[in-house]
């Protein structure tokens, strides 16, 4: 059965791997079914659709679009989206226009509390993409402005803080309409991650769904399984493909690839309903950890 992961970052967007060695990194832990799914850019795709069928992995071309609903930003992934897709294209070069306008604004923010140099220093992170806030994070630590990015995203980048730029991505209505439009599967990344009670969250994924969301994460990265039990549940009642990914955006942070637990009995796997997205990979992909659906 296929390991699947579909949910991963390159230097393409905040990644910290280029999309050949993702590939292989993933190919090495045992990952059969891998997904590419960079913040709004599909740039990646080429060169990990050509790593892939060299190591025997099957790639599922990806994306993760921000989007505003009701005043928050939720992560929705494109699974299976045809790269070349005008409509995508189109979508995702607003947001980049959208990233390049925050960008330059964050770095003003900082340059008032006397942090300069950020634009530059955060682009350099970001090549060939437009700096997000992992890299302006980056480039705090690294010039000693915080001791680790999470302590960096919270003195300086998160909501009420002062380089926090709100920005209008895409609706939710549109960026499913890009992913329908380029043949992809749209699918709620990490539910849980939106500080939303459950009744909050019950409410977006029933909005999600009627949009014409097909899925939802299940299990993302590190959760308990009380956690991923819970969501199981909501997946089955709210009639959403359940996926899994590990959000992995480089080595040593947060979860190894090949290393996510199966997802619960009772759920069905998107990428057994939608079994475009898992065209049989050829034999031999690396040996590696054992894991499972
Ligand atoms: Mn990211
Ligand atoms: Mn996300
Ligand atoms: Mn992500």
């Amino acid at each position: 059965m296929a390991c699947a992961d579909l949910h991963c970052h390159t230097t393409c967007s905040d990644g910290l791997l280029s999309p050949a060695d993702l590939v292989a990194r993933a190919a090495a832990h045992g990952v059969d079914l891998l997904a590419v799914t960079d913040h709004d850019t599909t740039a990646g795709i080429a060169e990990a659709r050509r790593a892939a069928a060299a190591a025997g992995v099957t790639l599922v071309p990806g994306v993760e679009i921000s989007v505003s609903v009701a005043g928050r930003v939720v992560h929705v992934l494109g699974l299976g989206v045809d790269p070349d897709s005008p409509d995508l294209a189109r979508g995702l070069a607003r947001l980049e226009s959208v990233r390049e306008g925050r960008a330059g604004e964050m770095a003003a923010r900082l340059e008032r509390i006397g942090i300069g140099g950020s634009l530059e220093g955060a682009a350099a992170y970001a090549r060939p993409g437009v700096p997000g806030r992992g890299h302006f994070a980056r480039y705090l630590v690294e010039n000693g402005h915080a001791p680790d990015m999470k302590r960096a995203f919270k003195r300086f980048l998160q909501r009420g803080a002062p380089a926090w730029v709100s920005a209008e991505w895409a609706g939710l209505e549109e960026a499913l309409a890009w992913i329908r439009a380029a043949g992809g599967r749209g699918v709620l990344a990490h539910p849980a991650r939106y500080g939303m009670t459950r009744t909050a969250l019950r409410r977006l994924l029933g909005v999600f769904r009627d949009a014409g969301g097909e899925g939802m994460e299940v299990i993302s990265g590190n959760q308990t399984p009380d956690l991923t039990r819970d969501l199981a549940r909501q997946a089955g009642e709210l009639d959403l493909y359940a996926s899994r990914g590990s959000d992995f955006h480089g080595p040593g942070a947060g979860v190894e690839l090949g290393r996510l637990p199966p997802l619960p009995q009772d759920c069905i796997p998107l990428w057994q309903a939608c079994p475009e997205l898992a065209v049989p990979a050829p034999a031999a992909a690396g040996g590696g950890w054992p894991c499972s659906t």
